[in-house]
């Protein structure tokens, strides 16, 4: 049978989308186009202090300008508590969870957790929940990075799946819904490339399936800085989607013509999707 991707778009409602999402949302779209599949768009919007629903629809506004169609409904995550709950519970009894009441103060500059909380019993009410990680080692490949080897336990320790304030923790909740939106390509920036093996990890005790991976390089602006809503990228343009879309398209080693350019924006991503290779994405040296 062939593979048959279903892809997605994940975009956290903190800001207008800027060129580095827009790289990402074209690249997975042409990902799943170019191989016949599905593109799904999901808004994570759980940390309800940085999210704000006038992004929210800024966001789709801006994907269909750029003739980005998606699939079915749009899923948020701000709507799914009670399936992050269930699944909360299943790692409750395997692998265990116990209440941490570190503070992002008291951990900073520590990349690995030391365990600080693991025998303190504290209630599981009112704290941050983290899963206990054995010593096992997950190995995975990346479409673009190659063969990727990370061992949890010295990565990052027992990490966090619930909070306090917001519930559902990014690792838990991508995990969880990526599964039942049937997703199986995952691609994305390449800042979550060390976020996988947590994310795999979880995927073995919840007994949910592994999506291929693909981390595409990160934009940079001309100072070398990480295109990201952190650094004020600029919003990308809703009057003039067809420069924009070139240029992106370009930076993804596909650029396209002038003539190809006056016919518009679904015009152009189709005109890649028939000749995509996600092996000509160019990765810094
Ligand atoms: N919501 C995440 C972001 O905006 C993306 C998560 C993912 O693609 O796994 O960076």
């Amino acid at each position: 049978m062939p593979f048959i991707p279903v892809g997605r778009f994940a975009p956290s409602p903190t800001g207008p989308l800027h060129r580095g999402s827009l790289f990402v949302a074209v690249a997975s779209y042409i990902d799943a186009r170019a191989r016949g599949g599905r593109w799904l768009l999901r808004i994570e919007d759980l940390d309800t202090q940085r999210c704000r629903p006038e992004y929210d629809t800024l966001i789709l506004q801006t994907l269909q300008r750029y003739a980005l169609s998606w699939d079915g409904e749009v899923w948020r995550q701000s709507q799914r508590h009670a399936i992050y709950a269930d699944h909360l519970q299943r790692l409750h009894a395997h692998p265990g969870l116990y209440a941490c009441r570190c503070s992002r103060l008291r951990l900073r500059g520590q990349e690995c957790y030391p365990g600080t909380c693991r025998h303190l019993a504290l209630a599981m009410s009112g704290h941050a929940l983290r899963v206990c990680v054995d010593a096992r080692r997950i190995d995975f490949d990346d479409r673009l990075h190659g063969a990727q080897s990370d061992q949890p336990a010295t990565q990052c320790g027992d990490f966090v799946v619930w909070r306090r304030e917001q519930g559902a923790a990014y690792q838990l909740a991508v995990v969880v819904d990526d599964a039942l939106s049937g997703v199986n390509s995952v691609l994305r920036g390449a800042d979550l490339l060390d976020n996988t093996a947590r994310q795999i990890f979880l995927q073995q005790m919840l007994g949910l399936a592994r999506p291929e991976y693909t981390h595409l390089p990160l934009l940079r602006d001309a100072q070398g800085r990480k295109l990201s809503k952190q650094n004020h990228a600029p919003a990308i343009s809703l009057e003039d989607p067809v420069s924009e879309l070139a240029a992106v398209l370009a930076a993804l080693g596909h650029p396209v013509s002038p003539p190809l350019c006056r016919q518009g924006c679904a015009a152009m991503l189709a005109a890649v999707a028939s000749d995509w290779d996600v092996r000509r994405i160019p990765l810094p040296a």
